[in-house]
C-alpha cells in the first residue's frame, strides 16, 4: 500500500439494486434493447471511440470485490506493460502464462440509448429483470418496499456507454451493410433499435445484436426532446474520452496491491483540497 492513499480498505458494497450504472451490462438474464447513438461504423474510425484495457485481478481486493479494467495509460508508463515486457525479455513467449502476466485488449464504445424494459419505483429505484427475466417483487429499499407488481414494465430511456470487443463492433457493420428498406437502401444503424441475445457467460460469452427495424415505428430514433426530462434536466452524452481516461501510474499500482478505486477518488479529492488551500493564502 503505498502512502498516498488512505488504509482504510474500500468498504464492500452491497449489490445496487435499484441504481442504474453508466456502462450497459449484456447479460443472458434479460435481452437489453438499445439505439446506437454514435456512428461507430469504421469508416469512419475518428467517431467511434477505442482504448486499450487491462483487466486487473487483484484490484478492490482488500474491498472484497475481484478484479477491475482500466486504461491503459500508455505502454511508457504503464506499470502493466512495463512489467509485461519485462515478462517476455525474461520468458519470451512462455511470458503469456506466467502468472503475473496481465492481458491488454483493445475495446471499442459509443453512447447508446437504453430502452430495455424495466420498472421504474416511486422511490426513483429502477429494477432490470432478474436472471430468471421475472422482476423483484418488492422494491429492496426497506425505506420504500412498494408492490412492484403492480408496476407496469417501461423502457429505460437512458444514454448509456456501450463497451465491447472488435467482434460487437464487426456485428454493426454487418447490420449497417445488410439491413435496407423496400427499396433495398441501406437504413442507417442508429435509426432502429438493436436487441442484444446473450449466451454463457465470462469467455464464454457470446453476444448476438439482431435490428428490430419492424419495431421503427414503435419506437423512433431518440431526438433532443427523448433526451429530455419532465423536469428540464437534459441527458447528455457521454464524452467517452474523458469517461475513460486511464488511472495514474501510482493508481494503477495501488490497483494491482489490491486497493479499491474508492481510495483513489479520496486520495485525488484530498490532494485538489490542499491545493484550493494553498491557492488561499494571501500573500
Ligand atoms: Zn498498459
Ligand atoms: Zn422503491
Amino acid at each position: 500500500m503505498t502512502e498516498k492513499f488512505a488504509d482504510t480498505g474500500s468498504p464492500t458494497i452491497p449489490r445496487n439494486y435499484g441504481r442504474v450504472s453508466p456502462f450497459v451490462k449484456l447479460t443472458p438474464d434479460y435481452p437489453a434493447m438499445l439505439f446506437v447513438l454514435d456512428n461507430v461504423h469504421q469508416e469512419n474510425p475518428k467517431i467511434s471511440h477505442t482504448r486499450w484495457t487491462h483487466w486487473i485481478p487483484q484490484a478492490q481486493r482488500m474491498g472484497g470485490q475481484r478484479g477491475l479494467s482500466v486504461t491503459c495509460p500508455g505502454p511508457q508508463i504503464c506499470p502493466i506493460c512495463i512489467s509485461n515486457q519485462k515478462l517476455k525479455n525474461a520468458y519470451g513467449s512462455k511470458s503469456r502464462q506466467h502468472k503475473e502476466y496481465i492481458n491488454t485488449s483493445k475495446r471499442f464504445l459509443t453512447n447508446v440509448f437504453d430502452i430495455t424494459e424495466v420498472k421504474k419505483c416511486t422511490c426513483e429505484a429502477i429494477y432490470f429483470p432478474m436472471e430468471d427475466g421475472e422482476f423483484l417483487e418488492t422494491c429492496a429499499d426497506e425505506t420504500c418496499s412498494t408492490d412492484l407488481l403492480e408496476l407496469k414494465p417501461e423502457p429505460l430511456n437512458r444514454i448509456r456507454v456501450l463497451e465491447g470487443s472488435r467482434t460487437l463492433f464487426d456485428h454493426f457493420n454487418e447490420l449497417q451493410k445488410s439491413v435496407v428498406d423496400a427499396d433495398d437502401e441501406s437504413i442507417d444503424l442508429r435509426e432502429y433499435p438493436i436487441k442484444f441475445s446473450v449466451s454463457g457467460y465470462g469467455r464464454q460469452k457470446t453476444i448476438t445484436p439482431i435490428s428490430m427495424p419492424q419495431l421503427m415505428s414503435k419506437y423512433k430514433r431518440p431526438t433532443e426532446e427523448d433526451f429530455t426530462s419532465p423536469d428540464g434536466t437534459v441527458q447528455e452524452h457521454y464524452d467517452l474520452a474523458r469517461f475513460t481516461a486511464p488511472f495514474a501510474p501510482d493508481e494503477i499500482n495501488h490497483l494491482k496491491e489490491g486497493g479499491g478505486i474508492r481510495d483513489i477518488f479520496a486520495a485525488r479529492e484530498a490532494a485538489t483540497v490542499d491545493e484550493l488551500e494553498e491557492e488561499e493564502i494571501p500573500f
